[in-house]
């Protein structure tokens, strides 16, 4: 092992990688990430020094350059290839941080799809109560005016007085079932925790980079260099960015423009900072605009219609606002305003394309 060797391993192993050199069947040299996961001395059999890791001793006689899993659970991947006519390199990758990586990505994703299912539902609650209670109440009360009618009218129909009453028993118990949801829903209420809303936009795009890349969409961020403090639930404005980002994208998709794009800015005036979400997909007709706030109303064949209706009220639920424009180049942007939490000037943005 000469000293180019071994500052080569060095250099290689600040890189995070667990490196060994063989000569023959023998160990010359290993680097400190190797030294940490199989310590062993130099000049040993190279199988015996494998021993211990599970696996990792068929890799070493596996032909050159092909990859084999090791470790119990297969966590490691071991490579070897030729320096010279002697010497080979092993090269050791723990998986196991990727592996990690990804399962809380997995559970983060989860845990927003769960809140996102049950924000929907809550809200779904709200607005069926909503709906409903006007119908139920004005029953109620046509049900007992008929019967007040009926008992000054006919006062011996006593068959049909009972079943008015149960009647209206039936009416006032779904109507206490109504105003149970509507209990639950209003007591819904967000989160006052301090967040970075520059933060929270690239948490969000971390959430749906899979989508973006499948998707082909270029990606426009132009974001503050500073943090943009705003007061809220972290939940629930994610939730907003996560649905506004998905329609978005369903609109690329639906209708995919040549160079599909979506572009993210947040600024900041004053008290106020707006974040913007456009894309150049088709737009929104007036038909469209028209309903766009409503429940339950939506273009796409299996849409809920629920979206925007939901994050209307999760803004408004900050203080803030949410509202829609044309943009100039084709397609549209959903903008919504919230308090900044300090009086701040516009800092410098800082523009990123991906
Ligand atoms: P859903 O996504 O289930 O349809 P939403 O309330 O989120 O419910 O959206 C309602 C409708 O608004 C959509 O069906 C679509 O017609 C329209 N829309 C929302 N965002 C966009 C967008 N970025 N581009 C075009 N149309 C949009």
């Amino acid at each position: 092992m000469n000293r180019v060797d071994a500052d080569l391993l060095h250099a290689l192993g600040e890189l995070g990688d667990a490196l060994a050199i063989f000569d023959g069947d023998f160990l010359v040299a290993l680097n400190a990430p190797m030294q940490a996961l199989l310590p062993g001395e130099v000049g040993g059999l190279a199988e015996d020094w494998a021993q211990p890791l599970h696996g990792l001793a068929s890799a070493l006689v596996a032909p050159l350059g092909v990859r084999m899993r090791c470790g119990v659970s297969g966590e490691y991947v071991a490579q070897r290839v030729a320096l010279d006519a002697r010497h080979v390199l092993l090269r050791l990758d723990d998986e196991r941080e990727r592996l990690h990586h990804l399962q809380r990505q997995l559970d983060d994703r989860e845990g927003l799809l769960f809140t996102s299912r049950s924000l929907t539902v809550s809200e779904m609650g709200s607005v069926l109560a909503h709906e409903l209670n006007q119908p139920i109440g004005a029953t109620a009360n046509l049900l007992r005016g008929l019967k007040l009618r009926l008992a000054r009218r006919h006062p011996d129909d006593t068959d049909e007085l009972a079943a008015l009453d149960k009647a209206v028993q039936q009416v006032t118990y779904a109507s206490q079932i109504i105003g149970r949801v509507r209990e639950y829903t209003q007591s819904r209420q967000p989160k006052t925790e301090r967040l970075d809303l520059v933060e929270l936009v690239h948490q969000s795009l971390g959430l749906l980079d899979w989508d973006l890349q499948r998707e082909a969409v270029r990606l426009v961020l132009r974001l503050p260099l500073q943090p943009v403090p705003v007061q809220g639930d972290a939940v629930m404005l994610q939730q907003v960015l996560i649905n506004l980002l998905r329609n978005a994208l369903d609109a690329l998709r639906l209708d995919r423009p040549a160079e599909p794009l979506i572009d993210v800015e947040l600024i900041v005036d004053g008290a106020r900072a707006e974040l913007r979400v456009g894309d150049n997909g088709p737009g929104i007709t007036p038909q469209t605009e028209a309903r766009l706030f409503v429940p339950f109303s939506s273009t796409k064949p299996n849409g809920m219609g629920l979206g925007l209706s939901i994050c209307r009220s999760l803004i408004e639920m900050h203080q803030g606002r949410l509202w829609f424009t044309r943009r100039d180049a084709g397609g549209c942007c959903f903008h919504f305003a919230l308090p900044v939490m300090t009086a701040a000037a516009t800092p410098p943005t800082q523009e990123r394309t991906t």
